[in-house]
Formats: structure tokens, C-alpha cells, sequence
């Protein structure tokens, strides 16, 4: 059984000037039951009913006039990002893995379960973003896209703060041998992102994402590399690698504050 969320979620804010911004808790009761505890995720076999109370329960959180004004896409592990606003409220949104605004009318967020979740905000430009950068998303540089997208609107990528989200650390993110040479090769020059010492290769997904950033012209003082790990800590945050890729997902939020 799942628990239904009563009041608002348990929250763990970022770090992102300009936006209300944070990750979810599973604030759960069973943390083996897949599906236990705070999740709005539609598309990996949760039931209806929970998604639309905790929905519900988020969106009365952040302010907004209805569920459907948090907007979140189908996620897909692509490198897409999509420009919203509350034009696009209610609307589905497939193979997108990253939003940004720049109305404050709206929320955009995305789920995940061991993946990155990025929030990026431009104070000075009012201009918003979430992403989701799991493994083939930090390989196509999808947070280098979210930026650019941003600048379309009229952020700054010196004035851009990055904050990640919980996700899996290197000391449990063990990949295979053919995913380990897609990072070597996307990430030649950087150190870090691949971490011996282990039987078989890990990769920092913080650090290569860190880097991308970088590139873009972010600074490094406003980049937050995760503090929590999902795997390590899954009775807080869903963990796909603990729990399967059916469970729910930790929902990461931003909305422009007005
Ligand atoms: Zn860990």
C-alpha cells in the first residue's frame, strides 16, 4: 500500500536565487514498498489516485491556481528541452527532458530516481529550468541545452545559479564498461568524472555535469553539486537502483518567485 499524502510534502530546498525551488521527501512508512511515499511521477506504474493527491498536495505548496499548473514532461532520457509557460498548462510534453520559463504563473518540474536533477535560475532576467540528467542526458550535455535555451529568453549564463538535486553518488553509481568510455570521451580533459578504485569503473555524475556548466560560462561559485544521494539515503528519496525502475520518483520543482 501506498500512503497518501495528508498535507504538504517534506522538502529539501535548493540553492537557486530568484526561484522557490527543492526536491521531495518519500516521507514513507516502508521504504521496500516501490511506491511508497510522496510521488507525482504518471508513467511508472504508481496508481492514479495516489499521483493526483500528491499533485494536489505540491501544488497547494507552491501557490498555484490548479494541478495542472505544474507543468512536468515525459521524461525519455533525451538531451530536448522545451520553453513552457501557462499556455502549455495541462498539455503533454513527450520525450522532453528539461523546461524553462520565465512565467511565474506556472511550476515546471522533473521526476527522478538516481538521475540528476538540475535547477537553474537567472534572478536578474527572471528566467527558469529543470532538468534531468541522468547518465545519456550528462553525455549529451542536456544542462549545456537548458542553458542555452534560457539565454534565448534573456538569461545570462554569469548570472545562472545551478543547484542539483538529490541523486546517486560515485560511490554508487558502478556502470559498465561501454558506458564508462561514452563519459571518457565526452569528458576527455576533466578529472573526476570517471573514479577508479573500485572492481569496476564509477562515474561522478555531479562532476561531469559541473563541468558542462562551466563550459556554458556558469560559475563555478554558483554551481551546487548534490549533497544527498538517493541510493545511499532511499528511505528519504526514491532509488530506481534500490527499488526498480517501477517506484516513484523524487519530484524536483522550481517557480519563479514574483
Ligand atoms: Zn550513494
Amino acid at each position: 500500500m501506498t500512503s497518501t499524502p495528508t498535507s504538504s510534502p517534506t522538502v529539501e530546498p535548493l540553492r537557486a536565487a530568484g526561484a522557490v525551488a527543492f526536491s521531495t521527501l518519500r516521507g514513507c512508512a516502508d521504504p521496500s514498498g516501490p511506491y511508497d511515499g510522496f510521488s507525482v511521477c504518471d508513467y511508472t506504474g504508481d496508481a492514479p489516485a495516489h499521483i493526483a493527491a500528491c499533485r494536489d498536495a505540491v501544488a497547494d505548496m507552491l501557490g498555484l491556481d490548479s494541478a495542472e499548473s505544474l507543468i512536468l514532461p515525459r521524461q525519455t532520457h533525451t538531451a530536448n528541452v522545451a520553453i513552457v509557460d501557462s499556455s502549455d498548462a495541462g498539455r503533454p510534453l513527450t520525450d522532453i527532458d528539461a523546461l524553462v520559463t520565465a512565467d511565474a504563473s506556472v511550476a515546471i518540474g522533473v521526476n527522478t530516481a538516481d538521475c540528476v536533477p538540475i535547477v537553474l535560475s537567472d534572478k536578474e532576467a527572471g528566467v527558469i529550468a529543470v532538468v534531468h540528467s541522468g547518465w545519456r542526458g550528462t553525455v549529451a550535455r542536456i544542462a549545456a541545452n537548458a542553458v542555452d535555451r534560457m539565454t534565448s529568453l534573456g538569461a545570462a549564463p554569469e548570472n545562472i545559479v545551478a543547484a542539483m538535486g538529490p541523486s546517486i553518488c560515485a560511490d554508487c553509481f558502478e556502470v559498465g564498461e561501454e558506458v564508462a568510455r561514452e563519459f571518457a570521451q565526452a569528458f576527455p580533459d576533466v578529472d573526476g568524472v570517471i573514479v577508479g578504485g573500485y572492481a569496476k569503473p564509477h562515474v561522478n555524475l555531479g562532476a561531469a555535469i559541473e563541468a558542462t556548466l562551466r563550459e556554458c560560462g556558469v560559475k563555478a561559485c554558483n554551481i551546487y553539486v548534490p549533497s544527498r544521494c538517493s541510493r545511499c539515503e532511499c528511505h528519504r528519496f526514491f532509488s530506481a537502483r534500490r527499488l526498480g525502475a517501477h517506484s516513484g520518483r523524487t519530484l524536483t520543482v522550481a517557480r519563479l518567485q514574483r
